[in-house]
């Protein structure tokens, strides 16, 4: 009894500053109680937290460390040469057995590897970071200078902007891991967006950043002032969220994309998830499946013709 309040006392994190505090309280508690431990058959023992583990938690350099929901989980936290904060998820599976369950980046290499120790990990997981640097400079400079519709809450795990031109027109752009630009398109385009960006792609020079081309190519100096905001001003203040026209939602669970201005009739001022109006154009259509996964037939709302895959493009 009195050693399951010590336990409880223990385990209570809000008492320690650090991970390292924790891990020496409860090692010393290991050795004071191992006697009393080994006898209860429910107890946790020094085997089950290995010690070779702890060790490794106290001799991690230069990065923050937390548990997860149970001791053989971890969060490390490093930051990289821009102050950024990067986030990986590591799980104790045995003696030198050390597993990555996540990681808030895309495209990390060798993710499904069994790591001798988090030492290793963190050295292959900050490697992986100092490469992703101009990545995180390009999303950055798009963050800042666009009116970013989708994600809706971007971060660098997300490779790819939706960028509002107008309100009737965005830009998908998808940014490599050596900060490239690549899968370009209009969505809801208008010719003259259209005239653009067929042209910016002939002068796209790959010296300068993604943003920089974005304004040569969209021609942002003769923007009118509208534009201008629009593509300056933070997105919640200059474009409402729009509700699909078919379903009346904003978001859909487990599909992270927004409704989009797929018709392409200037007067109708409708968005429609992706996935609602492909629903409904099968439907429509007597619910056969489309000739190359594109639905056709005309706008629910203004009869336009109007054609929608379940894939963008
Ligand atoms: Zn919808
Ligand atoms: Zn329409």
């Amino acid at each position: 009894m009195e050693s399951k309040k010590e336990m409880r006392e223990l385990f209570c994190f809000s008492n320690y500053k650090s991970i390292t505090k924790f891990v020496n309280n409860l090692e010393k508690f290991f050795l004071q109680k191992k006697n009393t431990y080994l006898c209860s058959s429910n107890s946790i023992d020094m085997e089950q937290i290995d010690k070779t583990y702890l060790n490794e938690i106290k001799n991690v350099d230069n990065v923050n460390v937390y548990f997860g929901k149970t001791l053989e989980e971890l969060k490390c936290v490093i930051s990289d040469d821009g102050f950024r904060e990067h986030e990986i998820f590591i799980k104790f599976s045995g003696p030198r057995k050390y597993e990555i369950t996540k990681v808030n980046l895309p495209h990390l290499p060798y993710q499904d590897e069994v790591y001798n120790s988090i030492n290793e990990i963190i050295d292959t997981f900050r490697n992986h970071v100092i490469n992703l640097s101009n990545y995180f400079f390009e999303l950055e400079q798009i963050d800042q200078f666009c009116s970013i519709m989708e994600p809706l809450h971007p971060t660098y795990k997300d490779e790819y902007r939706k960028i509002a031109l107008d309100e009737r027109t965005w830009l998908h752009i998808e940014v490599t891991p050596d900060g490239a630009a690549k899968n370009i398109y209009l969505i809801g385009q208008s010719e003259a967006w259209n005239d653009k960006l067929q042209k910016g792609f002939l002068t796209w020079d790959h010296d300068k950043s993604i943003i920089d081309n974005i304004i040569s190519t969209f021609d942002i100096s003769s923007f009118s002032n509208k534009h201008h905001i629009i593509l300056s001003e933070p997105v919640t203040t200059m474009l409402e969220k729009q509700h699909c026209a078919i379903c009346l939602c904003e978001e859909l669970p487990d599909n992270p994309s927004v409704p989009q201005p797929i018709c392409q009739n200037n007067a109708c001022g409708v968005y429609y998830h992706r996935s609602c109006l492909y629903e409904w154009l099968l439907a429509s259509a007597g619910g056969r499946p489309p000739a190359f996964g594109v639905a056709t037939g005309s706008c629910p709302t203004c009869c336009h013709p109007i054609a929608c895959s379940l894939l963008e493009k």
